[in-house]
């Protein structure tokens, strides 16, 4: 009988739960790092979200993992390779392109970020609910006919595309990677022309090592003034400092964030220029990485995941006792293999 831990289980979708019920033994514990760190040597899978960095000391301890299987698309909280190395199986969305197209709740996202931006909600409804009625104060700019530039031109940014143009805005992306470009998106070779000419610039790519710190002192500088920035991908894709200071000088109008650095980490997060900065000033939006974060998104992502851990399970069963075909689940043994 395999060992099932499932260290995020708050609100876990029903279905989901169900299968990996027929899996094996599942502990649902939402526990802390050192909790985690004390019980994981006891379980052949590790379920989580994003709370966890999956990292040397876990892989380490969880002497038994066979699986980390998580229900998301970036794995930077994962060390993957060390994963591998060890002949753990690293489940997750990555590359299931097909399911993720019917997924839109990080595009929605974005583009809800963008609005509350460009319209200022956040701040005329705190100022509504402390008893003001301002129209002045929140006057605020429209979308049509200006500029969209995407960096990475991937899932999720092909939605927001498709969002940009439905709001009759020009759209324009820069993604070298990226094989299937549309005719009304206008395709950018170099990362520098799609930013001088972006009114808004949304940031689409995974965190790796080329992503991380793309978005720095220089490139905020090439941005028109009076630009906006939106991240929903990974916090360390930008330079957070420069963000901070090109939002205090003016030259950027305003950006709206669903990612941080060190966003898992209170401390560190409390202490980031952005949280000072975004207490005092009303131009800066932060959210706390909800942008997948939907009922239906999250319910059919954790079913997905499950029925691929089945598969999984299926696949490296290993009974110790054949019998016409037949496997019993007591007496069936998982191997650790290569992933
Ligand atoms: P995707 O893999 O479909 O698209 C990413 C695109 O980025 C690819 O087309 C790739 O070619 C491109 N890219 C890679 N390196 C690049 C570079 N240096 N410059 C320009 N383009 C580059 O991924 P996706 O589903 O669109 O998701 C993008 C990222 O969004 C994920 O990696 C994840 O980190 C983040 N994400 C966040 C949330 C959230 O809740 N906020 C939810 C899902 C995904």
């Amino acid at each position: 009988m395999i060992r099932i831990l499932n260290a995020e289980p708050i609100n876990y979708a029903g279905e989901a739960r169900q299968i990996l019920r027929c899996l094996g033994e599942v502990d649902e514990r939402a526990v802390n790092r050192s909790e985690l760190l004390s019980r994981i040597a006891d379980y052949d899978v590790l379920i989580v979200r994003l709370k966890f960095r999956i990292d040397r000391e876990v892989i380490d301890t969880g002497k038994r993992l066979k699986v980390i299987a998580t229900a998301t698309t970036g794995l930077d909280h994962i060390d993957v390779d060390l994963a591998h190395q060890r002949g753990i199986t690293v489940l997750s969305l990555q590359g299931e392109s097909r399911f993720l197209r019917t997924i839109p709740a990080t595009a929605e996202h974005t583009w809800a970020l963008l609005l509350a931006l460009v319209r200022r909600i956040p701040w005329a409804f705190q100022s509504v609910v402390e008893g003001r009625w301002n129209r002045d104060a929140f006057r605020g700019q429209e979308l049509r006919g200006k500029r969209l530039g995407l960096v990475g031109f991937g899932r999720i940014g092909k939605q927001v595309a498709r969002y940009g143009l439905t709001f009759e805005m020009s759209v324009a992306a820069y993604d070298p990677y990226c094989r299937d470009w549309p005719r009304d998106v206008q395709r950018y070779r170099r990362l520098d022309d799609l930013l001088s000419t972006s009114d808004v610039l949304s940031i689409h790519v995974p965190l790796n090592g080329k992503t991380a710190g793309l978005i720095g002192a220089g490139e905020l500088a090439q941005l028109p003034p009076g630009a906006l920035l939106i991240n929903t991908s990974r916090g360390v894709v930008i330079d957070e400092t420069a963000l901070v200071n090109m939002l205090a000088q003016g030259h950027l109008a305003g950006a709206a964030l669903d990612v941080v650095r060190d966003e898992w980490d209170e401390a560190r997060r409390d202490q980031g220029s952005l949280l000072a900065y975004a207490r005092g000033h009303r131009n800066l939006l932060i959210t706390p990485h909800t942008g997948g974060a939907t009922r239906e998104s999250m319910e059919r992502a954790e079913v997905f995941l499950a029925e691929k851990l089945r598969r999984w399970v299926q696949g490296h069963r290993q009974p110790d006792v054949r019998s016409a075909g037949r496997m019993s689940h007591r007496s069936s043994v998982i191997r650790r293999g290569k992933a």
